[in-house]
């Protein structure tokens, strides 16, 4: 795998520490609120990445963190707690807020076919690892205590600034306090571990500690959730760019200075999912949501293929009507995938197969490049030296990592298009007959419902009859009915 590391700014062969075990982390979700989709971006490249890691046949151990405290408004530490923000918000507690919404991010990644990592730690799980690491950061003169609260002293590394190559000046920005100055940091990129004095009196959750009551800052949790799980050393660590600096830039600070060692070799950064309007937020614009996206009728795969059609070093540029070309495509492959005829009682041929994996493997080893491996996904439907059998194989088999459920999403048209065609038991035939320009999809899901309306009144479920009669109407299709069947229009 040829993969670009954020830390040494080139494409680098990646190499595990470990022979073919792969240690990989993921900064997971604040869960104050929905992801947006520009979130979710960063979750389903990192899913890919994984995945094409695995059918490269390494090992990978994941794991990810829930932030549950600790989290405010601005990453430089300063402004409201996002979850109690969130509780406030919803006239909630803390923890109702942040199962609701962990809870709610997961059912997003299922209908992405987003694999849940190997291990999901939410951060309010390891308050004596916290303790624990901060305890001996201080021992190493890593850290002080000011105003109650213990800070990070950034002044004591060679190097803070780590990904970018800004000069410090412009990356101080980043660090500014957007609501006051905190007096006690003796250098301005200092930042929290662990806050007594915090300015939110009615901060929820609070632990007791060798400085007092109090609650950890936010980037130790993933420092510390990652050498639990991992150990103390790191092959991979994702995220999306904007969590680049300061968080990740802290998380190395913490860990290097605690472990004594470097960390984690390779870091890999989505880059922004942005609207015309500039940069996706949850505050700013129309707040997209994988919801939204089902209300207004995409199937949320359709989204992971937009995603999936550009680099992820590359900033995407969200639009309806950008997502309408992907949910075309999207319908399309479908079909094309549903014209092949599987057969159980053929195998694939392995060997012809063999080609369109390696093309497949090389696209994503290339540092990613999903919109190539796509393709291959074309040069298999097209493909005049394979049977339907080794297509429908080799679709199955790129799925492993593109996750488009594109082969069941097929078998559900062909199963659709068999009951439509199939003679309804008893009562002789019954045709149903539809407008020519008809997509294959559009015919085979109101021969669906056609064909369940007639049993439903065959068996005289009036009420069902009725519904399917309303659904119809709602998706604009108007319908004759005859003596021995129906023919269908469109309003
Ligand atoms: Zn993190």
């Amino acid at each position: 795998m040829q993969l670009y590391n954020s830390l040494t700014h080139q494409k680098e062969t990646f190499k595990p520490r470990f022979g073919n075990d792969v240690s990989m982390y993921t900064c997971g979700p604040t869960v104050y609120h929905f992801a947006h989709i520009g979130n979710l971006r960063s979750y389903i490249m990192e899913d890919v990445l994984e995945k094409a890691l695995r059918y490269e046949g390494y090992n990978v151990k994941r794991v990810m963190n829930i932030t549950d405290v600790g989290h405010l408004a601005s990453d430089a530490d300063t402004g409201e707690d996002k979850m109690l923000k969130g509780a406030k918000r919803e006239n909630k507690t803390v923890m109702q807020i942040a199962q609701f919404y962990t809870d709610a991010f997961f059912a997003d990644c299922r209908k992405l076919n987003i694999k849940t990592p190997d291990v999901v730690e939410p951060a309010t799980n390891c308050i004596d690892e916290y303790i624990d690491m901060i305890e001996k950061l201080l021992e190493k003169g890593y850290a002080y205590l000011a105003g109650g609260n213990i800070y990070f002293d950034t002044s004591k590394l060679n190097k803070y600034y780590v990904f970018n190559d800004h000069d410090e000046e412009d990356l101080a920005v980043g660090v500014r306090d957007d609501v006051e100055a905190d007096d006690n940091k003796r250098n301005k990129a200092d930042f929290v571990l662990w806050f007594t004095k915090s300015k939110f009196e009615d901060q929820a959750l609070k632990w007791d500690s060798p400085w007092g009551v109090g609650y950890p800052g936010w980037h130790i949790e993933c420092s510390c959730i990652s050498k639990k799980h991992l150990g103390e050393y790191l092959d991979l660590h994702c995220g999306g760019i904007d969590n680049a600096f300061p968080h990740h830039t802290n998380e190395i600070d913490q860990s290097e200075a605690y472990l004594g060692h470097e960390w984690c070799s390779t870091w890999f950064h989505v880059h922004h999912l942005n609207t015309a309007g500039g940069k996706m937020s949850k505050s700013k614009g129309e707040f997209l949501t994988v919801s939204l996206l089902e209300e207004k009728g995409y199937n949320p795969l359709a989204y992971r293929l937009f995603c999936l059609q550009s680099h992820y070093r590359q900033n995407l540029v969200f639009s309806w009507e950008n997502l309408d070309n992907a949910a075309g495509t999207y319908s399309k492959l479908v079909n094309r995938v549903a014209a092949l005829k599987p057969d159980d009682s053929k195998q694939p041929n392995l060997e012809a197969a063999k080609p369109y994996q390696e093309k497949f493997l090389k696209a994503l080893t290339n540092d990613l490049n999903t919109s190539l491996a796509i393709t291959s996904v074309y040069d298999v439907l097209k493909a005049r030296d394979l049977d339907s059998v080794t297509k429908l194989y080799l679709l199955g088999d790129f799925d492993r990592v593109l996750s488009l459920g594109l082969v069941e999403a097929a078998a559900k048209v062909r199963a659709a298009n068999a009951t439509a065609t199939a003679k309804p038991a008893g009562s002789g035939e019954y045709t149903i007959a539809g407008p020519a320009d008809a997509s294959e999809e559009e015919a085979a899901k109101v021969t669906a419902l056609l064909t369940a309306r007639y049993e439903a009144r065959k068996a005289k479920n009036w009420a069902e009859s009725d519904r399917i009669r309303d659904e119809l109407a709602a998706m604009g299709v108007v319908v004759k009915d005859s003596k021995d069947g129906a023919v269908w229009s469109r309003a």
